[in-house]
């Protein structure tokens, strides 16, 4: 049957139909391409990586590419998680507050993403028993199959459609066997029958275990997680393995034999030092001229551009295995058990470091125990200083009491949401003299509420996806630090999320006292960014520039604040 007759087929069956699939008027069967990533052995292994790597390699060849991530949880997005638990919430321009991953195919792809590249569980039942109360299945009994699988193949249609991508590359989170994930892999393989030969390629990722008490690679474990994806009717094109080291060529074969993948076809993704040296280990093994082959797409590849973009890349990483010379941050933190909150203020710092040759190596504080008393011996040694987002009491006395070190130091200080409203606490109590002063998050008692809840979230009731979210415009005020940084711009734009402000009757009483609001919202008295003139780097921003930050082009004001403490320390 060819896809024309297969696809009428399908819409010509009616909503009866075991065939039942919905796709979007003027959908062409066959002509995106998917491919497939899934996560057998073991989640948090790196699927996101390689599949952005291998999007990235395809864009790099002229392709358009749109990844999506699925998450099996019910939750509607990642507003609500804890990222002591699932690593940072990431959010994008349009306000979308998603899982970190997305932060990975932003930065590898420099391709700004919506929310249409994120799906979890929860928004595709929530349609479904949308789509149920208004009696679009007809008198039907709704059922995982074909309806909610019907609704994700939906999504990943519409998502090729309105992006017009020639690939999409769908990351299924979790792993193989997970009971919230079996839909995703239903519903993908259907997808495959669906869109003919040549369309999907299905990759896996895997984990070869090597027992320290063993000393040898063991692949086992990994051919039982490929066998089970192979049991739900997936066989995979291509298999990643995740290792500490090179994968072996016993250990190759044998997978090779286990799951029905020519051994060119298996590739070794050892550990490496960086996320950024992925791209290179798969082209070196060529994998991504396999997917271009699997899925028939020789006629698109642009080799000139491919060329072209593969030197600026290669420049880049060139640049993070030369920066050698270490120099210490300090990042102030709640959650600095899991390196994975702060994932992207890590990655902008890397970024930085490969264009100035620099290693920051990230001392992380626990600021529960510091004080103004034992502050000094805590920041001994620091070039700089950066207090992240956060929300709730814990640790603010002692951000504060680093924030008070930094700028009667003259310690570079960088602040981000959290860190630019801590900013002003301190400023406002220690400078201005308003003792007492605080943010009615922490005390929402204190004599001054120098930061305060935003009009806009007083009487709001839900938590999801309440907060000032997304990329928001910022007017930036002439001869400033933020303007000279920005090169003169009159304007920026960076990506928020937040509930409170500075409390617009202080700004005058701040201001007076020699703080300066260099970026504003256009049109609103809310304070974007400040700066102190007298002081060598001291900038807060109540975005998060961290979110923006690509490889290639570092965030302007992580240039700046790391510029500053190079220049600082090596005087
Ligand atoms: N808790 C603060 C607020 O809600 C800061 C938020 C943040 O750092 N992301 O405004």
């Amino acid at each position: 049957m060819s896809k024309e007759e297969l696809l009428n087929e399908i819409a010509s069956k009616s909503i009866q139909s075991e065939l039942y699939t919905p796709i979007p008027a003027s959908y062409k069967i066959g002509q995106c391409k998917y491919v497939v990533v899934f996560g057998t052995v073991m989640s948090g292994l790196g699927k996101g990586i390689f599949s952005s790597s291998t999007a990235k390699l395809l864009k790099d060849m002229g392709l358009r590419v749109s990844p999506i991530k699925l998450e099996g949880y019910l939750n509607i997005d990642s507003g609500t998680l804890n990222p002591f638990r699932h690593g940072e919430v990431f959010v994008l321009d349009d306000g979308m507050e998603c899982d970190m991953d997305l932060g990975t195919y932003e930065r590898m792809l420099d391709q700004d993403l919506s929310r249409l590249n994120f799906a979890t569980s929860g928004q595709i039942y929530t349609s479904v028993l949308e789509k149920e109360r208004r009696g679009r299945y007809q008198g039907r009994d709704v059922q995982m199959i074909p309806h909610v699988t019907g609704e994700l193949k939906l999504r990943l249609r519409e998502l090729a459609m309105k992006t017009q991508a020639d690939v999409v590359f769908v990351e299924i989170g979790g792993t193989v066997g997970d009971f919230e994930n079996a839909f995703y892999i239903e519903a993908v393989r259907e997808l495959a029958l669906e869109e003919g030969p040549d369309s999907t390629c299905f990759v896996a990722l895997t984990y070869v275990l090597e027992p320290p008490a063993l000393g040898e690679q063991k692949s086992k474990a990994a051919q039982l997680g490929l066998r089970s994806l192979m049991g739900m009717g997936i066989q995979p094109h291509i298999i990643a393995c995740r290792a500490g080291s090179p994968i072996t060529e016993t250990v190759r074969q044998k997978i090779s034999v286990y799951a029905n993948v020519p051994k060119e076809r298996v590739f070794s993704m050892h550990d490496s030092e960086s996320i950024y040296f992925v791209p290179e280990m798969i082209k070196d093994a060529q994998i991504d001229k396999h997917v271009i082959r699997i899925l028939k797409l020789e006629d698109k590849v642009d080799e000139n551009l491919q060329r072209e973009r593969w030197t600026q890349w290669k420049e880049f990483t060139t640049k993070i295995s030369k920066a050698e010379k270490k120099i210490d941050i300090a990042i102030t933190g709640k959650y600095i058990t899991v390196r994975d909150s702060y994932a992207s203020i890590i990655k902008a710092l890397e970024h930085c470091g490969a264009h100035l040759g620099y290693k920051f190596v990230l001392n992380w504080i626990d600021t529960t125990d510091v004080n103004d008393e034992n502050v000094a011996g805590k920041l001994e040694g620091m070039a700089g200083v950066i207090v992240p987002g956060g929300f709730g009491v814990r640790g603010t006395e002692g951000k504060i009491a680093c924030i008070k070190y930094a700028r009667e130091n003259k310690i570079p200080y960088l602040g981000l949401c959290y860190g630019f409203q801590m900013a002003v606490i301190e400023f406002a109590r220690n400078v201005c003299g308003l003792e007492g002063a605080n943010s009615t998050e922490i005390d929402p008692n204190c004599k001054y509420p120098v930061i305060d809840l935003l009009p806009s979230q007083k009487g709001l009731t839900g938590l999801g996806g309440t907060m000032r979210l997304g990329g928001q415009d910022i007017e930036i005020i002439a001869d400033t630090l933020a303007c000279e940084i920005l090169g003169g711009a009159d304007k920026t734009r960076l990506r928020f999320r937040h509930r409170y402000e500075v409390h617009p009757d202080y700004i005058e009483t701040l201001t007076k006292a020699g703080l300066v609001f260099s970026g504003k919202a256009p049109g609103e008295p809310i304070m974007q960014i400040l700066e102190l003139p007298d002081h060598p780097f001291f900038l807060g921003t109540q975005a998060h520039p961290e979110f923006t930050s690509r490889p290639l082009r570092p965030n302007p004001f992580f240039l700046a604040f790391t510029r500053k403490v190079i220049a600082q320390s090596s005087k």
